[in-house]
């Protein structure tokens, strides 16, 4: 069996509706993939219950389908995951790759983020603590390809890093890396906000033996006032009767230039018109745009 050449996904967290900056994430990556006749896939990432807003899954499927988008085969939820997460978590653990950590937030504070080791070698129990991944002395390095170059030394940078929280909880950094791997994904487009989050998923992909897909990060959006438009900003829903003008307005962002009549006809005619028009090296190489700046 020959895999196919390219695998692409967009992978939404419900901690929130998609909002402008989500579209513009969801319709690169349903762009690149389509423009080279390549799948789709959408994954509902939520691993984070506490954090979900109720409503919110069906209601991002829902604006992805008045928004003209087709992804191949079923969703999957990593909540339906817990199982493949678990035994990896144990297999490394018991490899002495992961250990657990017991350390509170008031005994972190002051290190800046980076975890500064005081569990490595503490042999604690998995039962009732955290568990981190081992990271080396290493600096991992990409090329992004909107960003260019990018590089980050995990350890100085990072630190042994959380793959499972202490109340339980699988985090992101691990599911990500073995659903992109399971799913057989090639290229991965999503926003620039996760830019420094890719030297883990790496270093992840080369600690479990699985391949490196490619890398594109597309430009954060950001409010007047300088607010994200990220996971922990409540935006409402994005208007189903503005699907096509929004489409254009996010093709705009990604560098594309779609016709203005664009403006009153069907979102799946802005969507072929993306397609058949995609230019990935017109995608502006910024971490961030402005929303106010976009026509
Ligand atoms: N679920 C992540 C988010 O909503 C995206 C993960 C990814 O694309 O790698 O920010
Ligand atoms: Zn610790």
């Amino acid at each position: 069996m020959t895999s196919p050449a390219y695998i692409g996904r967009f992978a939404p967290t419900p901690s929130g509706y998609l909002h402008f900056g989500s579209l513009v994430a969801a319709l690169a990556s349903y762009l690149d993939a389509r423009a080279v006749g390549g799948r789709w896939l959408v994954r509902m990432e939520d691993l984070d219950p506490p954090r979900e807003v109720g409503g919110a899954q069906a209601a991002i499927l829902r604006t992805l389908e008045d928004y003209g988008f087709e992804w191949d085969g079923e969703m999957v939820r990593q909540s339906d995951r817990h199982e493949t997460y678990a035994k990896v978590i144990d297999r490394l653990y018991e490899m002495g790759l992961a250990y657990a950590c017991t350390c509170s937030r008031k005994q972190l504070e002051g290190h800046h983020g980076i975890y500064p080791g005081y569990c490595r070698n503490a042999q604690h129990p998995q039962h009732d603590a955290a568990i981190r991944i081992r990271v080396p002395e290493l600096e991992y390095h990409f090329v992004d390809r909107v960003q260019g170059e990018y590089r980050q030394h995990l350890g100085r940078e990072v630190g042994d890093f959380v793959i499972r929280r202490r109340d339980g909880l699988y985090a992101y950094q691990l599911a990500v890396v073995l659903d992109d791997a399971w799913q057989g994904v090639t290229h991965i487009v999503r926003g620039a906000d996760l830019l420094d989050s890719t030297p883990r998923q790496l270093y992840l992909q080369e600690l479990l033996g699985v391949s490196q897909p490619r890398y594109l990060h597309v430009p954060l959006i950001i409010q007047p006032d300088g607010h994200k438009l990220g996971k922990s900003y409540r935006s409402p829903p994005l208007p189903a009767d503005r699907a096509a003008p929004l489409l254009a307005r996010a093709l705009r962002a990604l560098g594309q230039e779609p016709p203005d009549e664009f403006a009153d006809c069907r979102p799946r005619e802005v969507l072929d018109w993306g397609i058949a028009h995609w230019v990935s090296g017109r995608i502006p190489r910024c971490r961030t745009l402005a929303e106010a700046h976009l026509r």
